[in-house]
């Protein structure tokens, strides 16, 4: 038997995330075989602070030090999902989570993520302004692709459905075509090697990104596993970052927000941190 569920009294910025068999689906309407084994949690995301900077709750959620070091711990020895290899499970739950929590990368970003990308002789990823998604199973665009043509088309009376399609994947905003340098971290130039030597590209859908953090967060008994989310890996990212000294300007180009004032946010954030700030301009490296 088949039922079609279709939600409609929702708020435009609320997702529907249904999982059937460990399938799941990223849209508002979904086919299921059986009522039974479906389970729907509604999940919203902030999709402005995407664009702009980063919501107070991600900013109130960044993980500690030593939370996130239990979370790098448990992606890269603790996580386990008996539908893949171990090995393989690891590395993109590793993947995933040191390209947002360090890189600052967004989600979509991390999906659409090939090696096309990444320059290796100069570490970097360079996030192009325009790539044909082809993650659907025929090779054409994702679901989430579609989700934010869709999205795209409702916004604006210019663009139609299709012509919104043909455009994905695409940067959230013109600032989010952007090259953000990783050799300053020689384990991120070890763990992007191995990864795209391994998968060549993210091999699975936008949801598996919340998942897999899920799954991280769920090993830690240190961290609530709903305060552990892509924004708020981001924002740690961006808070590290500016406590380690990097300036208002950098960090906007760094994190691709169209304007300045996500970044004060952080740097005003660590400015409190006289200590750091002294190691910084005395160049000293010690605790
Ligand atoms: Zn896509």
């Amino acid at each position: 038997m088949l039922f079609k569920i279709t939600i409609d009294t929702i708020p435009r910025k609320t997702e529907i995330e249904a999982v059937f068999d460990d399938h799941w689906c990223f849209q508002s309407d979904v086919m299921v075989p059986t009522l039974m084994s479906l389970r729907v949690k509604l999940i919203t995301y902030p999709y402005e602070s995407e664009c702009m900077s980063l919501g107070n709750s991600a900013k109130e959620d960044i993980p500690g030090p030593r939370e996130y070091r239990c979370l790098k711990r448990a992606a890269a020895e603790e996580v386990d999902n008996q539908r893949y290899d171990t090995d393989d499970f690891r590395l993109q739950c590793q993947f995933v989570l040191r390209m947002m929590g360090e890189l600052g990368m967004r989600g979509g970003e991390v999906v659409h993520l090939s090696e096309d990308w990444v320059n290796f002789e100069q570490n970097e990823i360079v996030i192009p302004s325009h790539d044909p998604c082809t993650k659907a199973d025929d090779g054409g665009p994702c679901g989430y692709c579609k989700k934010r043509a869709r999205s795209k088309e409702e916004h604006s009376e210019e663009i139609s459905y299709e012509r919104a399609l043909r455009d994905r994947w695409e940067p959230k905003n013109e600032a989010g075509n952007r090259t953000i340098w990783f050799g300053w971290n020689d384990e991120l130039v070890e763990l992007i090697d191995e990864f795209l030597y391994r998968f060549n590209e993210y091999p699975h859908s936008r949801a598996s990104v919340n998942r897999r953090i899920t799954t991280i967060a769920e090993e830690c008994d240190m961290v609530d596993p709903e305060d552990v989310y892509p924004h708020a890996l981001r924002a740690h990212a961006a808070k590290n970052l500016a406590k380690d000294g990097m300036r208002v300007f950098q960090l906007k180009e760094f994190f691709g927000w169209s304007d300045v004032g996500g970044a004060m946010d952080y740097v005003e954030m660590a400015s409190g941190d006289v200590k750091s700030e002294l190691k910084r301009v005395y160049n000293i490296d010690r605790f």
